[in-house]
Protein backbone atom coordinates (compact mmCIF):
# COMPACT_ATOMS: atom_id res chain seq x y z
CA UNK A 1 0.00 0.00 0.00
CA UNK A 2 1.08 3.69 -0.64
CA UNK A 3 0.50 6.56 1.84
CA UNK A 4 -0.05 10.14 0.38
CA UNK A 5 0.39 12.70 2.69
CA UNK A 6 -0.25 15.99 1.19
CA UNK A 7 -2.58 18.45 -0.40
CA UNK A 8 -5.60 18.81 -2.00
CA UNK A 9 -6.66 21.90 -4.07
CA UNK A 10 -9.08 22.91 -6.12
CA UNK A 11 -7.49 24.54 -9.26
CA UNK A 12 -9.59 27.40 -10.96
CA UNK A 13 -8.06 28.54 -14.33
CA UNK A 14 -9.10 32.18 -15.77
CA UNK A 15 -7.64 33.03 -19.35
CA UNK A 16 -7.04 36.51 -19.04
CA UNK A 17 -6.09 38.96 -22.12
CA UNK A 18 -2.99 40.36 -20.18
CA UNK A 19 -2.24 39.61 -16.36
CA UNK A 20 -3.48 42.28 -14.41
CA UNK A 21 -1.25 44.94 -12.57
CA UNK A 22 -1.43 45.73 -8.74
CA UNK A 23 -4.54 47.89 -8.74
CA UNK A 24 -5.77 47.05 -12.17
CA UNK A 25 -9.24 44.91 -13.17
CA UNK A 26 -9.35 42.59 -16.15
CA UNK A 27 -12.16 41.21 -17.21
CA UNK A 28 -11.24 37.24 -18.19
CA UNK A 29 -13.34 34.83 -19.84
CA UNK A 30 -15.27 31.56 -18.56
CA UNK A 31 -14.12 29.69 -15.54
CA UNK A 32 -12.52 25.81 -16.01
CA UNK A 33 -12.39 24.43 -12.53
CA UNK A 34 -9.92 20.97 -12.24
CA UNK A 35 -8.87 18.77 -9.08
CA UNK A 36 -5.77 19.49 -8.10
CA UNK A 37 -2.27 20.12 -5.47
CA UNK A 38 0.71 17.76 -5.86
CA UNK A 39 -0.50 15.39 -3.09
CA UNK A 40 -4.10 14.60 -4.90
CA UNK A 41 -2.51 14.55 -8.20
CA UNK A 42 0.59 11.92 -7.06
CA UNK A 43 -2.09 9.93 -5.40
CA UNK A 44 -4.25 9.77 -8.67
CA UNK A 45 -1.24 9.35 -10.44
CA UNK A 46 -0.15 6.34 -8.42
CA UNK A 47 -4.01 5.24 -8.24
CA UNK A 48 -4.44 4.81 -11.79
CA UNK A 49 -0.56 2.91 -12.40
CA UNK A 50 -2.81 -0.16 -10.60
CA UNK A 51 -1.63 1.33 -6.98
CA UNK A 52 -3.21 1.15 -3.95
CA UNK A 53 -3.59 4.35 -2.55
CA UNK A 54 -4.48 5.43 0.94
CA UNK A 55 -4.55 9.36 1.52
CA UNK A 56 -3.83 11.62 4.46
CA UNK A 57 -5.03 15.26 4.13
CA UNK A 58 -7.50 17.79 5.30
CA UNK A 59 -9.86 20.10 3.05
CA UNK A 60 -12.97 22.45 4.45
CA UNK A 61 -16.73 22.23 4.81
CA UNK A 62 -17.03 23.59 1.68
CA UNK A 63 -18.33 22.59 -2.26
CA UNK A 64 -14.90 22.47 -3.05
CA UNK A 65 -14.18 19.83 -0.54
CA UNK A 66 -16.96 17.05 -2.40
CA UNK A 67 -14.99 17.99 -5.52
CA UNK A 68 -12.07 16.85 -3.86
CA UNK A 69 -13.27 13.70 -2.17
CA UNK A 70 -14.94 12.92 -5.42
CA UNK A 71 -12.11 13.39 -7.58
CA UNK A 72 -9.75 11.05 -5.21
CA UNK A 73 -12.43 8.36 -3.94
CA UNK A 74 -13.65 7.65 -8.35
CA UNK A 75 -9.74 6.78 -8.84
CA UNK A 76 -9.77 4.27 -5.90
CA UNK A 77 -7.85 6.22 -3.56
CA UNK A 78 -9.02 5.66 0.03
CA UNK A 79 -10.23 8.95 1.63
CA UNK A 80 -10.73 7.33 5.09
CA UNK A 81 -7.86 9.98 6.31
CA UNK A 82 -8.95 13.18 5.04
CA UNK A 83 -10.49 15.28 7.24
CA UNK A 84 -13.05 17.76 7.16
CA UNK A 85 -12.05 21.00 8.70
CA UNK A 86 -14.61 23.24 10.29
CA UNK A 87 -14.12 27.19 9.38
CA UNK A 88 -11.84 27.15 6.88
CA UNK A 89 -11.88 26.87 3.19
CA UNK A 90 -10.47 23.70 0.91
CA UNK A 91 -7.20 24.54 -0.94
CA UNK A 92 -7.74 26.30 -3.99
CA UNK A 93 -5.19 27.48 -6.59
CA UNK A 94 -6.46 30.54 -8.56
CA UNK A 95 -4.83 30.42 -12.12
CA UNK A 96 -4.84 32.93 -14.84
CA UNK A 97 -3.71 32.11 -18.00
CA UNK A 98 -2.65 34.36 -21.04
CA UNK A 99 -3.01 34.13 -24.33
CA UNK A 100 1.00 33.05 -24.89
CA UNK A 101 -0.01 30.32 -22.40
CA UNK A 102 1.84 32.51 -19.31
CA UNK A 103 0.35 31.88 -16.17
CA UNK A 104 0.19 33.89 -12.53
CA UNK A 105 -0.61 31.19 -9.78
CA UNK A 106 -2.05 32.11 -6.27
CA UNK A 107 -2.00 29.15 -3.90
CA UNK A 108 -4.55 29.43 -0.65
CA UNK A 109 -3.63 26.82 1.11
CA UNK A 110 -6.37 26.78 3.20
CA UNK A 111 -7.09 23.26 5.01
CA UNK A 112 -3.65 22.16 3.52
CA UNK A 113 -2.65 24.17 6.08
CA UNK A 114 -3.96 22.94 9.05
CA UNK A 115 -2.39 19.52 8.11
CA UNK A 116 -0.32 18.51 10.92
CA UNK A 117 1.39 15.71 13.27
CA UNK A 118 -2.01 14.85 14.72
CA UNK A 119 -3.17 13.64 11.36
CA UNK A 120 -0.43 11.58 10.54
CA UNK A 121 -0.43 10.18 14.68
CA UNK A 122 -4.03 9.60 13.62
CA UNK A 123 -3.06 7.39 10.43
CA UNK A 124 -0.14 5.97 12.33
CA UNK A 125 -1.25 2.39 11.15
CA UNK A 126 -1.46 3.16 7.70
CA UNK A 127 1.58 5.01 7.97
CA UNK A 128 3.87 1.82 9.45
CA UNK A 129 2.21 -0.72 7.10
CA UNK A 130 2.93 1.71 3.81
CA UNK A 131 5.32 0.38 1.60
CA UNK A 132 5.93 4.04 0.13
CA UNK A 133 4.85 7.17 1.62
CA UNK A 134 5.10 10.06 -0.14
CA UNK A 135 5.24 13.40 1.04
CA UNK A 136 5.66 17.29 -1.07
CA UNK A 137 5.89 21.09 0.35
CA UNK A 138 2.41 22.30 0.53
CA UNK A 139 1.32 21.03 3.98
CA UNK A 140 3.43 22.18 6.99
CA UNK A 141 6.74 20.62 7.38
CA UNK A 142 5.89 19.52 10.71
CA UNK A 143 3.49 17.19 8.82
CA UNK A 144 6.21 15.88 6.80
CA UNK A 145 8.45 15.35 9.97
CA UNK A 146 5.72 13.31 11.45
CA UNK A 147 4.38 11.24 8.22
CA UNK A 148 8.62 10.62 7.76
CA UNK A 149 9.14 9.23 11.59
CA UNK A 150 6.25 6.99 11.50
CA UNK A 151 6.57 5.53 8.17
CA UNK A 152 7.30 1.63 8.10
CA UNK A 153 8.61 1.96 4.40
CA UNK A 154 10.10 3.46 2.27
CA UNK A 155 9.78 7.49 2.65
CA UNK A 156 9.91 9.61 -1.12
CA UNK A 157 9.70 12.96 -0.71
CA UNK A 158 9.53 15.87 -3.33
CA UNK A 159 10.61 18.85 -2.12
CA UNK A 160 8.06 20.94 -4.51
CA UNK A 161 7.55 23.41 -4.18
CA UNK A 162 10.48 25.35 -3.46
CA UNK A 163 9.50 26.99 -0.62
CA UNK A 164 11.84 29.33 1.12
CA UNK A 165 13.04 27.82 4.95
CA UNK A 166 11.47 24.43 4.13
CA UNK A 167 13.23 21.89 5.65
CA UNK A 168 12.63 18.50 4.40
CA UNK A 169 12.36 15.31 7.20
CA UNK A 170 15.71 14.06 8.64
CA UNK A 171 14.91 10.37 7.37
CA UNK A 172 14.11 10.48 3.58
CA UNK A 173 15.08 7.43 1.53
CA UNK A 174 14.14 8.62 -2.01
CA UNK A 175 14.27 12.87 -2.40
CA UNK A 176 12.98 13.76 -5.90
CA UNK A 177 13.69 17.52 -6.35
CA UNK A 178 13.76 19.18 -10.02
CA UNK A 179 16.94 21.53 -11.01
CA UNK A 180 15.01 24.71 -9.28
CA UNK A 181 14.25 22.60 -6.32
CA UNK A 182 17.63 21.16 -5.71
CA UNK A 183 18.77 24.91 -5.85
CA UNK A 184 16.48 26.00 -3.30
CA UNK A 185 17.53 23.13 -1.07
CA UNK A 186 21.41 23.50 -1.96
CA UNK A 187 21.61 27.22 -2.25
CA UNK A 188 23.31 27.07 -5.32
CA UNK A 189 22.40 28.19 -8.91
CA UNK A 190 19.92 26.48 -10.58
CA UNK A 191 22.29 23.89 -12.23
CA UNK A 192 22.20 23.48 -15.85
CA UNK A 193 24.39 20.74 -17.07
CA UNK A 194 24.80 16.76 -16.15
CA UNK A 195 27.82 17.67 -13.98
CA UNK A 196 26.62 20.74 -12.46
CA UNK A 197 23.25 18.81 -11.48
CA UNK A 198 26.02 15.74 -9.68
CA UNK A 199 27.36 18.40 -7.70
CA UNK A 200 24.73 19.71 -6.77
CA UNK A 201 22.43 16.68 -5.68
CA UNK A 202 26.12 15.37 -3.69
CA UNK A 203 25.76 18.19 -1.73
CA UNK A 204 22.33 16.97 0.23
CA UNK A 205 22.71 14.65 2.78
CA UNK A 206 20.30 12.73 5.12
CA UNK A 207 18.81 10.99 1.90
CA UNK A 208 19.24 7.49 0.76
CA UNK A 209 19.32 8.47 -2.74
CA UNK A 210 18.59 11.14 -4.94
CA UNK A 211 16.40 11.57 -8.16
CA UNK A 212 16.82 14.67 -10.14
CA UNK A 213 14.03 15.09 -12.53
CA UNK A 214 15.08 16.98 -15.16
CA UNK A 215 12.09 17.65 -18.05
CA UNK A 216 13.26 16.66 -20.95
CA UNK A 217 16.38 15.68 -20.46
CA UNK A 218 14.92 12.60 -17.88
CA UNK A 219 16.72 12.16 -14.54
CA UNK A 220 19.98 11.52 -12.60
CA UNK A 221 20.07 8.96 -10.26
CA UNK A 222 22.46 9.63 -7.20
CA UNK A 223 23.05 6.58 -4.79
CA UNK A 224 26.08 7.05 -2.94
CA UNK A 225 28.88 7.79 -4.63
CA UNK A 226 27.51 6.54 -8.15
CA UNK A 227 25.16 8.34 -10.55
CA UNK A 228 23.65 7.47 -13.27
CA UNK A 229 21.88 9.51 -15.83
CA UNK A 230 18.78 7.69 -17.72
CA UNK A 231 17.67 9.85 -20.54
CA UNK A 232 13.86 11.39 -21.23
CA UNK A 233 11.59 9.02 -23.64
CA UNK A 234 11.10 10.73 -27.18
CA UNK A 235 7.51 12.37 -27.21
CA UNK A 236 5.94 15.26 -28.36
CA UNK A 237 5.10 17.08 -25.49
CA UNK A 238 1.42 19.07 -25.29
CA UNK A 239 1.24 20.52 -21.62
CA UNK A 240 4.06 19.26 -18.89
CA UNK A 241 2.39 20.60 -16.22
CA UNK A 242 2.56 17.66 -13.36
CA UNK A 243 4.79 16.32 -15.37
CA UNK A 244 7.17 15.61 -11.82
CA UNK A 245 2.98 14.28 -10.34
CA UNK A 246 2.88 11.68 -12.26
CA UNK A 247 6.76 10.90 -12.25
CA UNK A 248 6.18 10.54 -8.49
CA UNK A 249 3.12 8.63 -8.68
CA UNK A 250 4.58 6.01 -11.02
CA UNK A 251 7.88 5.42 -9.10
CA UNK A 252 6.20 5.04 -5.62
CA UNK A 253 4.33 2.11 -7.30
CA UNK A 254 6.99 0.92 -8.99
CA UNK A 255 9.22 1.17 -5.69
CA UNK A 256 6.17 -0.64 -3.92
CA UNK A 257 6.04 -3.83 -5.98
CA UNK A 258 9.83 -3.82 -4.70
CA UNK A 259 11.85 -2.37 -8.24
CA UNK A 260 14.73 -1.31 -7.80
CA UNK A 261 15.39 2.67 -7.62
CA UNK A 262 16.91 2.28 -10.91
CA UNK A 263 14.13 0.02 -12.69
CA UNK A 264 11.70 2.50 -10.73
CA UNK A 265 12.93 5.43 -12.50
CA UNK A 266 13.08 4.24 -15.44
CA UNK A 267 9.03 3.29 -15.50
CA UNK A 268 8.36 6.03 -13.95
CA UNK A 269 10.18 7.75 -17.12
CA UNK A 270 7.86 6.74 -19.49
CA UNK A 271 4.33 7.42 -17.27
CA UNK A 272 5.55 11.00 -16.74
CA UNK A 273 6.82 11.25 -20.67
CA UNK A 274 2.91 9.90 -21.52
CA UNK A 275 1.32 12.47 -19.65
CA UNK A 276 2.89 15.63 -21.15
CA UNK A 277 1.73 14.07 -24.40
CA UNK A 278 -1.66 15.14 -22.79
CA UNK A 279 -2.85 18.24 -21.62
CA UNK A 280 -4.18 19.10 -18.03
CA UNK A 281 -2.91 17.91 -14.49
CA UNK A 282 -5.02 14.82 -13.37
CA UNK A 283 -6.55 14.35 -16.82
CA UNK A 284 -2.89 13.27 -18.99
CA UNK A 285 -1.94 11.13 -15.82
CA UNK A 286 -1.12 7.76 -17.53
CA UNK A 287 -2.68 4.59 -16.62
CA UNK A 288 -0.73 0.92 -15.98
CA UNK A 289 -1.70 -0.29 -19.58
CA UNK A 290 -0.89 2.47 -21.28
CA UNK A 291 2.44 2.84 -20.04
CA UNK A 292 2.89 -1.28 -20.87
CA UNK A 293 2.20 -0.57 -24.01
CA UNK A 294 4.43 2.72 -24.04
CA UNK A 295 7.41 0.53 -23.27
CA UNK A 296 6.71 -2.40 -25.62
CA UNK A 297 6.57 -0.19 -28.40
P1 LIG B 1 8.45 19.09 -12.76
O1 LIG B 1 7.13 19.05 -13.44
O2 LIG B 1 8.37 18.75 -11.31
O3 LIG B 1 9.30 20.29 -13.04
P2 LIG B 1 10.07 17.69 -14.72
O4 LIG B 1 9.74 18.77 -15.71
O5 LIG B 1 11.50 17.50 -14.37
O6 LIG B 1 9.25 17.83 -13.37
O7 LIG B 1 9.49 16.33 -15.32
C1 LIG B 1 9.41 15.14 -14.58
C2 LIG B 1 9.72 13.95 -15.49
O8 LIG B 1 8.78 13.97 -16.58
C3 LIG B 1 11.09 14.01 -16.15
O9 LIG B 1 12.09 13.43 -15.32
C4 LIG B 1 10.86 13.19 -17.41
O10 LIG B 1 10.97 11.81 -17.13
C5 LIG B 1 9.40 13.52 -17.76
N1 LIG B 1 9.35 14.63 -18.75
C6 LIG B 1 9.17 15.95 -18.52
N2 LIG B 1 9.24 16.67 -19.66
C7 LIG B 1 9.45 15.78 -20.64
C8 LIG B 1 9.63 15.87 -22.07
N3 LIG B 1 9.62 17.06 -22.69
N4 LIG B 1 9.83 14.72 -22.77
C9 LIG B 1 9.86 13.51 -22.16
N5 LIG B 1 9.71 13.35 -20.82
C10 LIG B 1 9.52 14.46 -20.07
Amino acid sequence: MIAVVGSLNLDLVAPVPQHPVPGETVLGGDIAQHPGGKGANQAVAAARLGGNVAFVGRVGEDDAADVMLDAVRSEGVDATHITRTPGVATGRALIAVDPVGENTIIVSPGANGRVGAADCEAAADLLRKAAVTVLQQEVPDEANHAAARLAGGIVLHNPAPAVAGAVPPPHVDVLVPNRTELAALTGTPVPETIDEVVAAARKLTGAGAVLVTLGGDGVLLLEGTAHLHIPAFTVRPVDTTAAGDSFCGALAVALAEGRTLEQAARWACAAAAISTTRAGAQPSLARRDEVEAFLAG
